[in-house]
């Protein structure tokens, strides 16, 4: 059973950028205002991640990283209007299977926090009183330690700058869409970056990419009844000068499905080839435009189960989300590409 467990969670939580997402939006589906993210070496042997929500009920913790166990649906029915990031119960008992895992937490309720440490299978082993505020931090250590093979790929330099790289890229997103969260990442000891409570996602790009990455951005709408869908976001304007309104990488272009950054490459084509067509230069071609998309379906459109991340997602009405994201496109950019 530990062999299972450990491939099973292996497959679950697959590097740092990932049990920090995890973490992350369990804090978001807290109702937390404030994040802090905290890494040392890169994060392989330590991630913490601390929030302001509404931490976890005494009744909980024993089986909170419990294979299965959440608090968030109670029906499967629930999958229909899910509203929360997470609902399968599989990340805190993952995380436990390949890293050592000590959650902090107080909810209103309790007079003071209480420090659980747990073990491989995700039970508490022991408990002491602790000194923090209401909400939960969670503190993994010497993640892949049991998996030598894949802490070893993670540890060369280059894998360890590219991964923080792609932190920053997440937590740029959860930036964005969430402008009255407050974000900080800290690297040994290092603030890396932060972002404060702002009132809305124009507030919150600005805030995220600086004045000159959005100074031509303009905001798009578009909205479509039968079946629902509702766009909106921040585009380059038509005509602004590429070498302002993009990048080399598609690092810069945000999307999003009912709040959760996604990554969905044939949404990502349509925005390239309507930006790049505005350009008679080649060199436009290569450019991916920086901008933000939130697309808005009924949840019971939306199949998150997709992939263990959820960074995929399956759209029910795909021509439809594509139609309307095109619609979009060539209101603002006038024509259609060939
Ligand atoms: P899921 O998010 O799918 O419910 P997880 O394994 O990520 O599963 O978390 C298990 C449970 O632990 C959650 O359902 C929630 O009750 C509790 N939990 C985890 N992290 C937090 C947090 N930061 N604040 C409050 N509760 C939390
Ligand atoms: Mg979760």
């Amino acid at each position: 059973p530990d062999t299972v467990r450990l491939l099973s969670s292996s497959q679950v939580i697959t590097s740092v950028v990932n049990v920090v997402k995890e973490l992350i939006e369990n804090s978001l589906d807290a109702g937390a205002s404030s994040i802090d993210v905290k890494l040392e070496n890169f994060g392989l042997d330590r991630i913490e991640v601390r929030d302001n929500g509404q931490g976890i009920k005494a009744v909980d913790t024993p089986v909170m990283a419990v294979r299965h166990f959440t608090s968030k649906i109670c029906r499967h029915e629930d999958l229909e209007h899910l509203e929360t990031y997470g609902f399968r119960g599989e990340a805190l008992g993952s995380i436990c299977a390949v890293a050592e895992v000590a959650v902090t937490t107080k909810t209103e309720e309790d007079e003071i926090s209480t420090q659980y440490t747990l073990d491989l299978t995700g039970k508490i082993v022991s408990q002491k009183p602790s000194h923090l505020g209401q909400g939960t931090t969670v503190s993994v250590m010497k993640l892949f330690k049991n998996l030598p093979v894949r802490r070893q790929c993670f540890s060369s330099t280059k894998k360890c700058k590219e991964e923080l790289k792609k932190l920053q890229d997440l937590l740029m997103a959860y930036a964005i869409i969430k402008p009255e969260l407050r974000l900080m990442l800290v690297h040994n000891k290092v603030v890396l970056w932060q972002k404060a409570k702002v009132a809305d996602n124009r507030s919150a790009l600005l805030a995220t990419l600086g004045p000159s990455a959005i100074a031509n951005l303009i905001p798009c709408h578009h909205h479509q009844e039968q079946p629902e869908i509702l766009l909106e976001g921040f585009f380059p304007k038509p005509g602004a000068d590429y070498s302002s309104t993009s990048t080399s990488n598609p690092d810069k272009t945000f999307i999003f499905v009912n709040n959760r950054p996604v990554q969905h490459k044939e949404i990502m084509k349509l925005l390239r080839q309507h930006y790049a067509a505005q350009y008679a230069d080649d060199q436009a071609r290569n450019r991916y435009p920086t901008l933000m998309l939130k697309i808005s379906v009924p949840p019971s459109s939306v199949d998150v189960n997709l992939t263990p991340d959820k960074t995929q997602v399956l759209l029910h009405n795909k021509e439809t989300a594509l139609t309307a994201v095109e619609a979009l496109l060539v209101s603002l950019y006038g024509f259609r590409p060939n």
